[in-house]
C-alpha cells in the first residue's frame, strides 16, 4: 500500500486555493477535502433553524444534534448534515458570511478539526482551509500558503458570482476584507502562514502556473 500523506493549501477567501487544491488532487490522484464545505454546512443548518449566527449559545446546543458527514468520491464532496446533503445553497452570500462567523466557536471547529484529521489519516489528500497547516495537521508532508492582492482576489470571486447574483465588485471586496479580518483575529486556529509553508503569491499566476509550482515543489519530495 502506498504512504499516506498530505498536502494542505490555506490563505485568505478568493486566493485561488479551492480550484487549485482540486486541480492538484487530480494530478496527483489523490482526495480533495473542502473544509470551508464543512463550516458552511453547519451555517446552512443554523439557518435552517432559523438561530442567529452570532447566537453562540443556541448554535452550541444545536451541536449536540449536527450529525455532519463528508463523504469522497471520485473528485465530489458530499457533504450532509442529519443525511440532508448540501448543494449549491453552501455557496450562497449570506451562507459564506454565516461560516465564518459560526466558525469562530471552538466548540464547532474542535469537531470538524476532528474529522478533518480523520479523513487526512484515511486519505492522500489536498485539504484547503485556514487553519490547516497551522492547526489541523501542522506535521503534514507538504504545506502551502496561497495569497494574492486584495483587488484580484475580489475580482476572481465577483466572476463566480456575478451570474448567480446582483453585486458590485466593491461589495464583493468589502465583504472579503471582511471575512479575512474576522478569519484572522479569531483566537482559536487564525488564518496565519503556517510555519514552513510554502508562500505563493497567485497575483500574476494562472491556475496552470499555480498548479506546476506546487507540483515541482512535491515532487521535490
Ligand atoms: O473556504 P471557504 O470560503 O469555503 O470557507 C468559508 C469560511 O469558513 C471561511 O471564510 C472561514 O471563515 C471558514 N473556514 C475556516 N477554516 C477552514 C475553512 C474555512 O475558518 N479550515
Amino acid at each position: 500500500m502506498e504512504k499516506i500523506y498530505n498536502i494542505t493549501i490555506d490563505g485568505p477567501a478568493g486566493s485561488g486555493k479551492t480550484t487549485i487544491s482540486k486541480m492538484v488532487a487530480e494530478a496527483l490522484n489523490i482526495t480533495y477535502l473542502d473544509t470551508g464545505a464543512m463550516y458552511r454546512a453547519i451555517a446552512c443548518y443554523v439557518k435552517s433553524k432559523k438561530v442567529d449566527f452570532n447566537d453562540t449559545d443556541t448554535i452550541v446546543k444545536l451541536l449536540d444534534e449536527i450529525d455532519l458527514k463528508v463523504e469522497l468520491n471520485q473528485g465530489e464532496q458530499k457533504t450532509s448534515i442529519n443525511g440532508k446533503v448540501y448543494g449549491e445553497e453552501l455557496r450562497a452570500h449570506d451562507i459564506s458570511n454565516g461560516a465564518s462567523i459560526v466558525c469562530k466557536i471552538p466548540a464547532i471547529r474542535l469537531k470538524m478539526v476532528d474529522l478533518q484529521r480523520e479523513i487526512a489519516r484515511k486519505y492522500s489528500c489536498t485539504l484547503d482551509g485556514r487553519d490547516i497547516g497551522s492547526f489541523v495537521l501542522p506535521d503534514a508532508e507538504f504545506k502551502f500558503y496561497l495569497t494574492a492582492d486584495v483587488d484580484t482576489r475580489a475580482k476572481r470571486r465577483w466572476l463566480q458570482l456575478k451570474d448567480k447574483m446582483d453585486v458590485t465588485i466593491e461589495q464583493v471586496k468589502a465583504d472579503l476584507i471582511e471575512r479575512d479580518e474576522r478569519d484572522s483575529s479569531r483566537e482559536l486556529a487564525p488564518l496565519c502562514v503556517p510555519k514552513n509553508a510554502f508562500v505563493l503569491d497567485t497575483t500574476n499566476l494562472n491556475q496552470e502556473e499555480v498548479m506546476s509550482i506546487i507540483l515541482e515543489e512535491v515532487k521535490k519530495g
